[in-house]
């Protein structure tokens, strides 16, 4: 499946802003946002220009994009179903991002970035509902239980990210069982309860002309 190799500290420098895409190096002194917050690029550090409206509409979808890892085309369809559900369509899709599986992942703090939670998902360390499930993009619904599969219990990655994770406040529709390394969806979160500073209404506007 194709996917996106080239450095992602360059996707923060991009959208100005840190997207948390590599774990703990995120939170040291040794994040590329932290040492160059500006564009990527020879001219980067002196590009000044206005932003067009399209231009705006452009970064905020690519910071979402970006944010949970997905390709312009997974991105697209999810935007399509978002858009045939009831309620608002921006809301509906940030919803859906959150409920797939190597963020809720990532969220419980089973993994130190999305990333990770997806090459943890593909090699099978985790179950949903005592299911082994190896698709990432597998959509969670309220009470479902993700679980480190037996086999998986002594993952040194799984059990730094969690001790990293202790340190962090939990978030308000999960649950977590620290010692059986176990978590249930609680519920769907409002909108205003998820991080993430991306404004979907503007992508809204983007793929509405
Ligand atoms: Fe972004 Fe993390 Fe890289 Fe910093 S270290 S630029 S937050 S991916």
């Amino acid at each position: 499946m194709a996917r996106y190799t080239d450095a992602v500290c360059k996707l923060c420098r991009r959208e100005g802003e840190k997207l948390f895409l590599k774990g703990q190096r995120c939170m040291t002194s040794k994040c590329s946002f932290e040492r160059r917050g500006y564009p990527p690029g020879q001219h980067g550090k002196n590009r000044r220009f206005k932003v067009s409206n399209y231009g705006i509409q452009l970064r905020e979808k690519q910071k979402i994009r970006r944010t949970y890892g997905l390709l312009e085309r997974q991105f697209r369809n999810y935007f399509k179903k978002a858009e045939k559900e009831k309620g608002i369509t921006g809301e509906n899709l940030i919803k859906m991002l959150e409920r797939r599986l190597d963020n809720v992942i990532y969220r419980l703090g089973f993994a130190p970035s999305r990333n990770a939670a997806r090459q943890l998902v593909r090699h099978r360390h985790f179950m949903v509902n005592d299911r082994v499930i190896d698709i990432p993009s597998y959509l969670v619904l309220p009470g479902d239980q993700i679980k480190v599969r037996d086999k998986s219990r002594k993952l040194e990655v799984i059990h730094t990210s969690i001790r990293r994770a202790m340190d962090a406040k939990p978030y308000s529709w999960l649950e977590l069982d620290k010692a059986n390394l176990t978590g249930i969806f609680q519920e769907i979160p409002d909108r205003e309860k998820i991080p993430l500073s991306a404004q979907e209404q503007i992508v809204v506007e983007l793929y509405s002309k």
